[in-house]
């Protein structure tokens, strides 16, 4: 069987802070697949974009990594890397950009503001890809024009504030996809763009993605972004991953309740009258994480004396589907569909 380009096992990332040590992401594993569409779903504070960035450890120096934790990256023809026991910065600069590349909600994160555009994507590729700066220079044209940015070879010699935000997007993602990186990691890319750019850039990322082949992890809050992007989907609470599964498996037929809560939220397009239906209640802080299920204190389902006295494992309703609940695990053991 092939290994997978990216096993994540066991992933628990604690911050130090003033308030002593906090816990954002508890014991989180999955594998993607090469030229597999990931989606991480979950609210803010779900632990969804620290979970990507520790995959590049971009987290920050208070960062603390269960040395349980375990990223093992299996790139074609060479042998498994634990991105977290990488010690050598030049060992972690081929991963970061190179085998694992990253885009933003705000594009200007990805972009030094006083160096042009063309400058920026012609130093990572000389980095990554060793090119010359002229071959650098022609690729870096190519790919703005590839992701429909007009007149590239002038908005090469641009900055980034001179860009409109939709531009500036697909700026990134050019520079991103132009290392040709196995995964993309992409965290809320859309969020702050309008609904038709939005789709636009969607669907430029996955047809460029399909094209080279590379696999994405693909963060967002928003369920039916991931439903039309995404060919399996983790769901997050509050640092835990309660719900994994292939896209239409977990929204046609969710079975932890958080997810129901998340899909009865979506607006419905059929019945503009029909009321929204956030999830009760606000996501813990993190500084007082719940005992039991971290979701018993919003979910309308809570087993009495159960849920906030024992954390529960995963179980599996349909092949492939991996759910951490008490009341399924109940339902699947009296025989009743979770
Ligand atoms: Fe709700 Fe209990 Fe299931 Fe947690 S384990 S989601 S509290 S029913």
């Amino acid at each position: 069987m092939t290994a997978p380009l990216l096993s994540v096992r066991d992933l628990t990332i604690r911050f130090r802070t003033d308030e002593g040590l906090i816990t954002a992401v508890d014991r989180v594993s999955f594998d993607i697949a090469q030229g597999e569409v990931l989606g991480l779903v979950g609210e803010s504070g779900s632990g969804k974009s620290v979970t990507a960035k520790a995959l590049m450890r971009l987290n920050g120096s208070n960062t603390v990594y269960d040395p349980q934790s375990r990223i093992i990256l299996n790139l074609p023809g060479q042998a498994p890397v634990d991105v977290l026991a990488l010690r050598r910065e030049k060992d972690m600069m081929q991963v970061r950009g190179g085998a694992i590349s990253m885009i933003f909600q705000e594009p200007m994160a990805s972009f030094a503001p006083a160096i042009t555009v063309g400058d920026q994507m012609v130093e990572q590729l000389r980095l990554h890809r060793r090119m010359t700066r002229r071959e650098a220079q022609a690729l870096s044209i190519e790919m703005l024009a590839r992701v429909g940015i007009p007149e590239p070879a002038r908005r090469f010699g641009q900055y980034a504030f001179e860009f409109s935000g939709g531009m500036r997007q697909r700026a990134m993602i050019a520079m991103a996809l132009s290392t040709q990186p196995r995964l993309l990691i992409a965290d809320e890319p859309t969020t702050a763009l309008d609904v038709t750019i939005q789709a636009q850039v969607i669907d430029l990322m996955t047809d460029l993605v399909a094209e080279f082949g590379m696999a994405i992890l693909f963060i967002t809050h928003d369920l039916g972004v991931i439903a039309q992007t995404a060919d399996r989907v983790a769901v997050m609470y509050l640092g835990r991953q309660v719900e994994t599964g292939a896209v239409r498996q977990v929204i046609r037929t969710p079975a932890h309740p958080y997810t129901s809560g998340l899909i009865a939220a979506l607006p419905q397009l059929d019945d503009i009258d029909a009321p929204l239906v956030p999830v009760p209640g606000d996501i813990p802080s993190p500084l007082n994480r719940p005992s039991g299920c971290v979701f018993h204190t919003r979910c309308g389902l809570a087993l009495p004396d159960l849920c906030a006295a024992r954390d529960p494992g995963f179980v599996a309703p349909a092949e492939g589907h991996a759910v951490a609940c008490h009341l399924v695990e109940a339902k699947l053991r009296e025989g009743s569909p979770a």
